[in-house]
Parts: structure tokens; C-alpha cells; sequence
């Protein structure tokens, strides 16, 4: 327990964590009929700010949710979150449900949604890439609107689970051989030099870094290509990392015990790293 009070915002108030609760009737728990976001702080300025609420907003129209008016004021809540629970460098959690009603797929007429926001410390931006990890593949068996930021993540913690119990720390998912995305995170390769990553096609999520990092490796010069990628090219990638909004650049070693390269840090990652790294400073607000 930190030495200060931790504060979340639940649908207008800010009040302790451990005071805040939802009905046992929300929507998010019975159907996880809601949508989420994550945004990061470095040095209590945030990162993206719009990029998450355009994607937030995309969410919620893909969920046919009608946008709370206090959607506009999530970065501000943010902010005071941040400050009130005096961290530096933290993620900050926004959900959004359909609210409480009985317990029935009919869509409400009326909907009251639930909005949570709440901030966990995370440590400060790294400006080299993480120590790498190893990842198995697994069958991506979730829906067809992966590019909707829901709270359907049972099948991306089941994978986790799955991937951790064969001796690995994360899964690559993929269907019918073609690679998607990782459990909480889009997947990266390198082949002779060539950035690859799958394509925005709906079956991942556009991932906020993954964005970021495709424009700053176009700065470096670097040949950056969204298409499909087959496990098969996995394995023959010179490099592989994982990106996310908590990740940044997180290196592959091994997928399936097979060795990714020379089985260390590629040259691409760390300097895709350090630029990204540059890039996020620069951009903080
Ligand atoms: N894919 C999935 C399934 C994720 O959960 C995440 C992280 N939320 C990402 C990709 C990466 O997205 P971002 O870079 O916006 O955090």
C-alpha cells in the first residue's frame, strides 16, 4: 500500500479504490459488454493522448455504444488521476460498460454506462529494449472484431496461461498459419534488413506503438512493410519483438524453442528503441 491514498474516477467522483464499486448487474461482468483503453505517462506527461481517444471512440462505435459525454474529459481526468496519486511514470486504465441492467442480451433502450478510469505505476520509458522472451504459437481462436478494444480478453488470458505453462512468457497468436498478434501486443519482424508486420485488417488491434513505430522507422529509412505474415516466416525472421503501449519493444528469442536469429537482440530493435524512445519524449503533453 502506498504511503498516499489511491484514487480512481467511477462515473464522476474520485474516490479511494478500495470505495469504489460497480453493480453486480454491470453489463461489463455479465457480457463484458464494454471497451478499454490504456494510456501511458512518462514523467506525469502523458503519451498519444488523442490516438487513444480516437481509438476509444471507434471502440465504442464498433460496440454500438453512444459515446458518454464525459468521453471529451478523460484526458483531464487523467491527468488529475496521475497528479492525485503522485505518479511519474504509469499507465492509466479508462473502461467504459453499458452499465448496470438486468441480466438480458437485448441491447438497453437507455443505457446508464459505467466509466472507470484508474492508474497503475509502470516503470520509466526504457531507452534500449527489453530483455528477450520467449513465445510459443497458438491458434488465435478469438472473434472476428479484434479490432475493437473489448473486454473479451478470456481466450488472450487463456493463451497467456497456455504459453506460460509450455515454459514461455507470451503467446504469438495465429489463424490457419497466418500470425495476428500477440496476447497484449503486435508482433514485429525483421527479414534482411525489411520491417514486417501483419496489416491492420481487423483480426489485430491497431496498436498505438506499433503505429508510432512504423512512422519512426520510416524515418530512420528504414523498409517498412504491413502484410500478412505465416508462421513460417516467423521462424525465419532475423528478428522478432513484440509492441505495446507497456512494452515498447519487447524482443523475441525463441518461438517454439527454436532460436529467432541468433537468439539475442537484433540491430533493428535497438535502434527502433531508442529512436521510439526519443520520439515519445518529444511528444509528451
Ligand atoms: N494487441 C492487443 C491484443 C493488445 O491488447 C494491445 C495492448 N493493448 C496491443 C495489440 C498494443 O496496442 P497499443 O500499442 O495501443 O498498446
Amino acid at each position: 500500500m502506498p504511503g498516499h491514498e489511491d484514487f480512481v474516477y467511477l462515473n464522476g467522483t474520485y474516490l479511494p479504490r478500495g470505495k469504489a464499486c460497480l453493480s453486480v448487474e454491470d453489463r461489463g461482468t455479465l457480457f463484458a459488454d464494454g471497451v478499454y483503453e490504456v494510456v501511458r505517462y512518462v514523467d506525469g506527461r502523458s503519451f498519444a493522448m488523442q490516438d487513444h481517444l480516437d481509438r476509444l471512440r471507434r471502440s465504442l462505435a464498433g460496440v454500438r455504444l453512444a459515446e458518454p459525454k464525459i468521453v471529451a474529459d478523460l484526458p483531464a481526468i487523467s491527468d488529475e488521476l496521475v497528479g492525485r496519486n503522485q505518479l511519474a511514470n504509469a499507465k492509466v486504465y479508462w473502461q467504459i460498460t453499458r452499465g448496470p441492467g438486468p441480466r438480458n442480451p437485448l441491447l438497453p433502450t437507455d443505457p446508464r454506462p459505467s466509466v472507470l478510469a484508474m492508474t497503475y505505476p509502470c516503470p520509466p520509458l526504457p531507452d534500449e529494449p527489453a530483455a528477450p522472451i520467449r513465445a510459443v504459437l497458438i491458434e488465435d481462436v478469438r472473434w472476428a472484431h479484434c479490432w475493437i478494444k473489448s473486454l473479451m480478453l478470456l481466450p488472450n488470458v487463456l493463451a497467456r496461461d497456455e504459453a506460460i505453462r509450455a515454459g514461455a512468457a507470451d503467446a504469438i497468436l495465429h489463424r490457419q498459419g497466418v500470425v495476428t498478434e500477440a496476447t497484449s501486443a503486435n508482433v514485429m519482424l525483421v527479414r534482411e534488413g525489411q520491417i514486417i508486420t501483419p496489416p491492420t485488417d481487423g483480426r489485430i488491434l491497431a496498436g498505438i506503438t506499433r503505429q508510432h513505430q512504423l512512422a519512426v522507422a520510416r524515418s530512420l529509412n528504414m523498409a517498412v512493410h504491413e502484410r500478412a505474415v505465416t508462421c513460417d516466416a516467423l521462424f525465419a525472421a532475423d528478428e522478432i519483438w513484440l509492441t505495446s503501449t507497456t512494452l515498447e519493444v519487447q524482443p523475441v528469442s525463441h518461438v517454439n524453442g527454436r532460436a529467432i536469429g541468433d537468439g539475442g537482440v537484433g540491430p533493428l530493435a535497438g535502434r527502433v528503441a531508442r529512436a521510439f524512445a526519443r520520439h515519445v519524449q518529444s511528444r509528451l503533453a
